[in-house]
């Protein structure tokens, strides 16, 4: 005890260990605030340290402890938002970002960044432009919609369309539509959030047309549909069509809203995948306006995507709340770039990385797998058994929540190392490794993983088995 604290006056002065040679050579590159705050987080670990009875006495020399504090500025100027190598299988993973960008949206950034841009500018006529035409009219070519515009995420673009079309007043929702999504998108909470009333009709598993027909009232300013997205009711069910609600809305004068979520532009049920409207179809029921997500199935960047009649549009575009949800030029950029490849739909399957995933054959997942099979062994060594596995990858992202896409996977049993510890190395690689654990064996999925990310991989693979 009385040595420990002994020691403690011993433990070196911050000015010290700044004079240090490793820390003053530190100094050229990395900036002095983040080696000083090193320093003392260093200095007050090791006291925390010397408290410790059950703590190893650690190394107090002057070049010891500055090496410490070098690796520690090391890890501070890692930048905090970093890239992650996704083997989960799951495509849209939101807390990994979703969708990856294709790389024409990729050039569009870096070309609209770089510089100035046309962002309101009308080339044409010399004066000022809007900076949604840039994409209103290939949203409209791609969705047979009227018009079209465009705000930060789909949640903006459903506040802003309950509060711009309620003035204040109700709007009817089904009980089998009150979805909560990744935990913060709820209906009711974005209803009240948006100063509209919500008048919910029907039951969880089934609503009628003429449950819809007698809620409506002198109040009723809308009528909202909402896009099962993210789970399945089984069983005896029934809800409305866009049709007969679209038709019901009409005879009262009232638009229809459907929050559709993800936004298919094409249909992927050739994929094996199950069926979901697309927008096209949405708007051809006689839906007055349909939102959805540029990150989700579309493949493009954060976005929410609002199209549907010119007047309707019109509206949304007044409101003081169009401004505060206003979309970037970054996001403007990459979208633009997506949705032209969606104009020749085998070049979109071919190009968007979310589709091109999506449409990965088993066969195709299985030539990857061979491929990668004896490269992750030489990597692993004899510290892990390696081989190929059936697996099932998902969607992710609160899309298509019930399909499976059969695949295959590798699958790494470790030898010496808890899978627990496998995983936290793979974080803390530089790309971090993220991939998902599977009757007790680490799962690597080929099907999110991009073919120029594997050298990277094998690499961490690498790291973490002889660490
Ligand atoms: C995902 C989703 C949202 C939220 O979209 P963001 O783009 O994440 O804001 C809203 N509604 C439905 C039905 C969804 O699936």
């Amino acid at each position: 005890m009385s040595d420990r604290r002994a020691l403690l006056q011993t433990l070196p002065a911050i000015d010290r260990l700044l004079g240090s040679e490793v820390l003053t050579v530190l100094e050229q590159t990395q900036p002095h605030v983040l080696i000083r705050d090193a320093a003392q987080q260093t200095v007050d670990v090791l006291r925390q340290q010397l408290l410790d009875e059950q703590a190893p006495i650690p190394d107090l020399e002057l070049e010891a402890v500055a090496r410490l504090v070098a690796a520690r500025v090391a890890e501070m100027a890692k930048p905090s938002l970093r890239r992650v190598i996704n083997v989960t299988g799951t495509l849209l993973h939101t807390n990994l970002g979703r969708a990856p960008l294709c790389s024409d949206a990729l050039q569009a950034i870096k070309a609209v960044a770089q510089g100035y841009s046309n962002l309101e500018y009308d080339l044409d006529a010399g004066k000022r432009g809007k900076r949604f035409t840039h994409v209103e009219e290939l949203i409209c070519k791609l969705t047979g919609g009227e018009a079209a515009t465009v705000v930060n995420n789909n949640a903006g673009a459903v506040m802003l369309a309950l509060a711009a079309l309620s003035g204040g007043h109700s709007a009817i929702v089904s009980r089998g539509e009150l979805i909560e999504i990744g935990g913060s998108f709820r209906i009711p909470d974005i209803m009240a959030a948006s100063g509209v009333e919500l008048v919910e009709v029907g039951t969880t598993n089934k609503t009628h047309l003429k449950d819809y027909a007698n809620a409506i009232d002198d109040k009723t300013a809308l009528i909202l549909k909402v896009h099962t997205s993210n789970y399945r009711i089984l069983g005896f069910t029934e809800a409305v069509s866009g049709e007969e609600l679209a038709e019901l809305a009409q005879q009262h004068r009232i638009p229809v809203l459907e929050d559709l979520g993800s936004g298919l532009l094409i249909d992927l049920t050739p994929f094996g995948l199950p069926r979901e409207p697309t927008v096209r179809e949405a708007l051809k029921s006689g839906i007055d306006l349909v939102t959805f997500s540029g990150d989700k199935l579309l493949g493009g960047p954060q976005a929410g995507i609002i199209v549907g009649k010119r007047d309707v549009i019109d509206k949304l575009r007044k409101h003081p709340m169009a401004r505060a949800l206003r979309i970037d030029k970054l996001t403007l950029a990459a979208l633009e770039a997506t949705l032209r490849l969606y104009l020749d739909p085998q070049k979109a399957l071919q190009q968007v990385p979310t589709l091109k995933m999506l449409s990965t054959s088993v066969a195709e997942l299985q030539k990857s797998c061979e491929v990668l099979l004896p490269q992750i062994q030489e990597a692993v060594g004899a510290a892990a058994d390696c081989r190929i596995v059936e697996a099932t990858a998902t969607v992710g992202g609160g899309a298509l929540p019930l399909a499976e896409l059969p695949g295959r996977a590798i699958a790494l049993a470790p030898k010496d190392l808890s899978l627990n510890e496998l995983t936290s190395r793979l974080r803390s690689c530089d790309p971090a490794v993220v991939g998902r654990i599977q009757d007790d064996l680490f799962l690597i999925d080929p099907r999110t993983l991009n073919t120029d990310d594997e050298a990277q991989l094998l690499q961490a693979l690498q790291q973490v088995f002889t660490l």
